[in-house]
């Protein structure tokens, strides 16, 4: 076993040996423009382009002309939220989304407040759910653009995304899911689910970084964009930009293994959360799981720990790397937006851990980083004062603090 053990695969994946050898060729013997028509080179990389777009789309249940190339799912979420935007902004400017999504989505929609937008911010329950009565209730006649991420990043919580999206259909309002940690990990339908847009990032499903998808629904309804990018008019001139080959080629390639192997992948990642997950359980009592017990992704596992700084629990195990919801936004030291719309309280915020399980994680891996944990929360907690205080069975909510507690 190599050390430091990885286990932050919701941050990024390795590439796939299969989907490296796959790029390999089109970065030198076969390194044309996909927009040159006019000799052999070209049309090697536009015929690529072309089966990499018919990959990503037997993923998602799209068809290949409803793909759009961007460099991820960043890009793709600004293309799909200020694109509907803009085009729609004759029929309305009020657009739902949830305080549990991505940063990407969040910001994206602070900057349509700034441009005379309306957003509502769904609050999640306490297992980062947001409910299609939720949406229901907010909304509004000039509604034109719903946005529910399919899986959470930091707590690995699904959204029901069928019923939204079923919703949205009802009324004639815009769905959009940020499915970047859901694709290839859950099953993904963009026809059964009613989804009219959706994102998705290569290096989350052990592809390279900088390539991604927009998927945008061509018909009942078709759904127009403008364009975010000017340019050569490349992707019905929804992006232009140069294609980058050899990332779009492994991206298809990552979709191809990712829809092949999604269900023997998903049952051997949740066997072995399920698997540490239940030794620290044993191990170690206070723990709480931030997220949903079932409805959630089956790699991920989101715990805080109480009488411990997730900081300190992060030095103390520091040859396994995982992600602390105390320092995501690394320069600051806010608790996390997702676990605080969670309410998740601000010490379990700061004590939280989250372990991401992928393809390459063995289970001798998993014990080992099991017992680091076991290991390093005992010895923090001898160090407390309030463990100390908990074991002899003192109430803590009792204790009447002295000074500014
Ligand atoms: C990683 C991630 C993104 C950003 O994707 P990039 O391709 O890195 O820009 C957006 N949303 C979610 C849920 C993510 O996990």
């Amino acid at each position: 076993m190599k050390l430091p053990i990885y286990l932050d695969y919701q941050a990024t994946t390795p590439v796939d040996p299969r989907v490296l050898e796959t790029m390999l060729p089109y970065f030198h013997d076969q390194f044309g423009n996909a927009a040159s028509r006019s000799h052999s080179f070209g049309w090697k990389a536009e015929e690529a382009v072309e089966n990499a777009r018919e990959q990503v789309a037997a993923l998602i249940g799209g068809s290949s002309k409803e793909i759009i190339f961007t460099s991820g799912s960043t890009e793709a979420i600004n293309l799909a939220i200020k694109g509907v935007a803009e085009m729609y902004a004759s029929k309305g400017k009020h657009v739902i989304t949830s305080l549990a999504e991505h940063k990407a989505v969040l910001d994206t929609c602070k900057h349509l407040e700034k441009l005379g937008y309306e957003v509502t911010y769904l609050k999640p329950d306490r297992t980062a759910r947001i409910s299609s009565e939720q949406v229901r209730d907010a909304l509004r006649p000039d509604t034109i653009l719903v946005t529910v991420m399919w899986a959470n990043n930091e707590v690995g919580t699904l959204n029901p995304i069928r019923e939204i999206g079923t919703l949205c259909r009802e009324r004639g309002v815009i769905f959009f899911t940020d499915a970047t940690q859901a694709v290839a990990k859950v099953p993904v339908d963009v026809e059964a689910d009613h989804v009219d847009l959706l994102c998705l990032s290569a290096h989350k499903i052990y592809g390279p970084k900088g390539i991604g998808a927009l998927y945008v629904r061509r018909k009942n309804p078709r759904v127009r964009l403008a364009a975010q990018m000017d340019g050569g008019g490349h992707e019905r001139g929804m992006r232009s930009g140069t294609l980058n080959v050899p990332g779009i080629v492994g991206l298809g390639k990552a979709c191809e293994i990712g829809r092949l192997e999604l269900d023997a992948e998903s049952r051997r990642c949740r066997e072995l959360r399920d698997h540490l997950e239940s030794r620290i359980r044993k191990e170690l009592g206070h723990v709480e799981l931030n997220g949903h017990a079932e409805y959630r992704l089956p790699g991920n596992l989101n715990l805080s720990f109480h009488f411990v700084e997730g900081e300190s629990l992060i030095m103390g195990i520091s040859d396994i790397a995982v992600s602390s919801g105390s320092a995501c936004t690394s320069a600051s030291l806010e608790p996390s937006h997702v676990l605080r719309s969670m309410d998740v309280g601000e010490d379990l915020a700061h004590s939280s851990i989250r372990f991401g399980i992928g393809r390459f994680t063995t289970r001798e891996e998993v014990d080992y980083a099991a017992d680091a944990v076991i290991k390093a929360v005992r010895r923090l907690r001898e160090m407390s004062p309030l463990f100390e205080l908990a074991q002899e069975g003192v109430d803590l909510k009792t204790v009447q603090w002295q000074g500014n507690h």
